[in-house]
């Protein structure tokens, strides 16, 4: 028996959240959202000093360094100094140099480790930020995923998804100073992505919504008021608008109910699309905005970010084509502020210390008026 149940409650103790919320896209998945602070089963991450250097000698994604990569896979823009590179990972966790046969002994499989695996040098500046870059440069990096990821589906049929992602900070594993991110086309669809996409589809099979949709309408929906069946007197007022960040022409930053982590965002198109690639560059121009004050908010408020950010779109091939109704792309944004212990590990439940609609409505908070505090182009 825990010591602290048997003294008075604090008035953090009181307010204290203690439930388990299900994903309502993925019910297989919940989150324990626990945030007094005994129940507390994690560790916190300790914060890593910001290395905001422009240019590194030693750096091999620095301009200059060009001939320490591998050759690029693409340039941009093609003429002039590069903005943003694409080369081949010299440690790929997938390649396709090599045609291994696929082995099944009994019950163990491995299907071969064919694919690609790619590095985008997102900026030249080595240290910069995704929330100091520009408009228009973090509009071409979007669109430097977008259109090579494209070209990879249509590479070849044996590549079942591309997941693009980005690792920012050793506490999200980036192994490399310089920012970048990363494409790998592998043979499977991700376990996560499959979950996502089936259970959406069969929330349109019963319903014909898509579920994304109906969850953005609901954070859109600011206030719901409940009366009482009898006397008809008010029961409760409902903020359901809570979990809303930021919100563009066309698209919104959200805190999802069930997050699996403290500050995790999600950032969805408002009108419905499965599929990135179909994103034009207006969108993305207008999702560069958006993206730069989300990421500005986390920063201000964790005091220096670690993240990882990945993009989850409808996979391509036959079997993914009736989906284009039920599926929904978005970002899913996961700041790395604590490490999973043995609890989360074992039980397959994420801990959530912090109230997903007190994170977000901290984040709304955060003034982003000064933008000498985030903005770059002064260094
Ligand atoms: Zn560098
Ligand atoms: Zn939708
Ligand atoms: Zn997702």
């Amino acid at each position: 028996m825990n010591k602290t149940e048997n003294t008075a409650p604090t008035p953090e103790v009181k307010k204290a959240i203690r439930e388990i919320r299900i994903n309502p896209i993925v019910p297989t998945e919940s989150v324990l959202v626990a945030t007094a602070r005994s129940m507390r089963p994690k560790k916190e991450e300790t914060p890593a000093p910001h290395d905001a250097r422009v240019r590194v000698d030693t750096c091999p994604f620095c301009r200059g360094n060009e001939d320490k990569t591998p050759a690029p896979v693409a340039v941009i823009p093609q003429e002039g100094e590069w903005q943003i590179r694409i080369v081949e990972n010299m440690f790929p966790v997938l390649g396709d140099d090599r045609e291994n046969p696929s082995f099944a002994f009994g019950l163990q499989q491995a299907i071969d480790g064919y694919g690609r695996h790619e590095v985008i040098i997102d900026n030249p500046s080595h240290g910069i930020r995704i929330h100091e870059m520009t408009d228009s440069h973090l509009a071409m990096l979007l669109a430097a995923y977008r259109n090579r990821m494209d070209q990879l589906y249509h590479s070849n049929d044996r590549l079942k998804y591309v997941l693009v992602f980005k690792n920012f900070g050793p506490a999200a594993g980036a192994s490399i100073g310089h920012t970048h991110s990363q494409i790998i086309a592998m043979p499977v669809v991700p376990r996560n992505v499959q979950a996502e996409v089936r259970q959406s589809a069969l929330f349109y099979e019963n319903t014909h919504q898509c579920i994304f949709c109906n969850l953005i309408d609901e954070a859109l929906t600011f206030e719901a008021t409940l009366y009482d069946r009898e006397s008809g007197a008010l029961k409760r007022k409902i903020n359901v608008g809570q979990f809303v960040i930021e919100k563009s022409k066309k698209f919104i930053a959200v805190k999802p109910f069930a997050s699996r982590y403290e500050w995790e965002v999600h950032i969805l198109p408002l009108v419905h699309s499965a599929d990135f690639l179909s994103a034009t560059d207006q969108d993305l121009a207008d999702l560069a905005g958006l993206f730069k004050r989300t990421m500005a908010r986390l920063n201000v408020l964790l005091g220096g970010v670690q993240y990882n950010f990945f993009i989850h779109s409808v996979p391509h091939g036959a079997e993914y084509g009736g989906n284009a109704n039920s599926f929904h792309w978005h970002i899913e944004i996961c700041p790395r502020t604590s490490i999973p212990t043995g609890f989360e590990m074992g039980s397959g439940l994420s801990v959530n210390t912090i109230a997903p609609e007190d994170a977000a409505e901290r984040l709304r908070k955060v003034s982003l008026e000064d933008k000498s505090d985030w903005e770059t182009e002064k260094r």
